[in-house]
């Protein structure tokens, strides 16, 4: 504030007589008090009134010292915005003609106001006098914000709309590149495993038992192999744009046997046995079968990874009206309560020396929710570290 300056509340109250001692008409004393409440309410302002938010500005009206202080900040962030991108075009438009402009209509007020606001690109230096009509000043400056604010915000929105547009290509891209690696994996894939499924029945003949063992081995890579194509190949469909479900009834305990045959192998390596209690009342379900089998899938091998051998897992069904839950329950190593908030985050692993030394991607328990939440379901888990876990994915029937 100009140390000159007389005070507002010294100046700036109407005066009945008027300086010259004159009575003043009521017109005068109109103008006079509309003017006075107007500058005392610029004057009480406070002076941080205006806010650079990034490269976004916020807008207020000023008071003496926030103006400087916007003006100076407005020309730093064209400077910082636009300058060096975009050329002198802008800046003219919005900088240079805006200062010239200020700086002549400013000349009007020389005998009043003496503050000196210095443009910082040294192009634009102009003088605002003392008691000037502040207002149409401050409207103009908060014109030319919003001309600003509102430039930014469609260079912001035009620069998204590029990368929404580039991204959404990406992503079909992407996805259709998984869908064609998925199937191309899968076709060699299911003939190797026909393979290693009739020789360890002993369909070629008879099998000796170190042979056996190894064709167990081989089941179990090539198993692991086939969980990680289906957990690329959900992970691709889930994030492809139209996600649409194919529902079909489906009987519960035919997905259920469907998901633990994939896992069957693994369990056999480890001689954990999978009791599966299924509902007696042979129960359908109205679901995406593929992308069902799937979650559970993941939801037994997990199970069976995170076990110790010789130990079991059962896999039920609990029927509630217009509802049903798959549970799956081991006698596992459990999960610490800290790590559950994360389990079912993309690419999470658990952090215990049994999850580390296990193969694994992080993608499975996302992957399970994922589809849960797709068919308006939910997945659950409780767990105990030391004696097992519990999850239960529930379901509309
Ligand atoms: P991955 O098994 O590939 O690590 P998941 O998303 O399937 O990824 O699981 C995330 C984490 O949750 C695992 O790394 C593990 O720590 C934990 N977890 C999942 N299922 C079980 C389970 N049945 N028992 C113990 N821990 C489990």
């Amino acid at each position: 504030m100009d140390p000159e300056r007389p005070q507002a509340a010294g100046t700036l109250r109407p005066d009945p007589a008027g300086s010259s001692g004159q009575p003043m008409s009521p017109d005068d004393r109109l103008a006079t008090l509309i003017r006075a409440s107007q500058e005392r309410l610029v004057d009480e302002l406070t002076s941080d009134l205006w806010g650079f938010d990034g490269p976004w500005l916020r807008r207020t009206y000023p008071n003496e010292p926030s103006l400087r202080l916007f003006v100076e900040g407005f020309v730093d962030a064209l400077q910082r915005s636009f300058t060096a991108a975009d050329g002198t075009q802008f800046v003219n438009e919005y900088g240079v003609s805006l200062g010239r402009r200020y700086a002549e209509e400013a000349q009007d007020y020389d005998d009043v106001y003496n503050s000196l606001i210095v443009m910082k690109n040294s192009l634009l230096r102009f003088v605002l006098k003392k008691d000037p009509p502040i207002e149409p000043l401050i409207l103009r400056l908060t014109d030319v914000l919003f001309r600003l604010e509102h430039e930014v915000a469609r260079r912001y929105y035009e620069v998204e709309k590029t990368q929404h547009a580039q991204f959404a290509e990406l992503d079909i891209l992407k996805s259709g590149f998984m869908r064609l690696t998925t199937h191309e994996l899968r076709r060699p894939l299911s003939i190797f495993k026909g393979y290693v499924s009739m020789i360890e029945s002993g369909e070629l003949g008879e099998v000796p038992a170190e042979v056996h063992k190894a064709i167990l081995r081989i089941a179990v890579s090539a198993n692991e192999m086939a969980k990680l194509i289906d957990d690329l190949a959900a992970v691709g469909r889930l994030e492809e744009p139209d996600k649409v479900l194919r529902r079909e009834r489906y009987p519960v305990d035919q997905l259920i046997k469907d998901a633990v045959d994939v896992v069957r192998a693994e369990a056999l390596a480890k001689k954990i046995s999978i009791i599966e209690r299924i509902d007696p009342s042979r129960s359908t379900i109205q679901v995406d079968i593929d992308r069902m089998r799937v979650a559970l899938q993941n939801l037994l091998s997990n199970a069976v990874k995170y076990s110790p051998p010789e130990s079991s897992v059962e896999v039920r069904v609990e029927p509630q009206r217009g509802a049903l839950t798959i549970v799956v329950e081991d006698q596992g190593y459990g999960i610490p309560a800290e790590e559950i908030p994360h389990i079912f985050d993309k690419y999470y692993r658990g952090v215990t020396p049994e999850t580390q030394k296990m193969p694994g991607t992080g993608l499975g328990l996302y992957i399970v929710k994922q589809i849960a939440e797709l068919h308006g379901g939910r997945v659950e888990v409780v767990s105990d570290p030391g004696k097992g876990s519990t999850f239960r994915l529930r379901l509309e029937a």
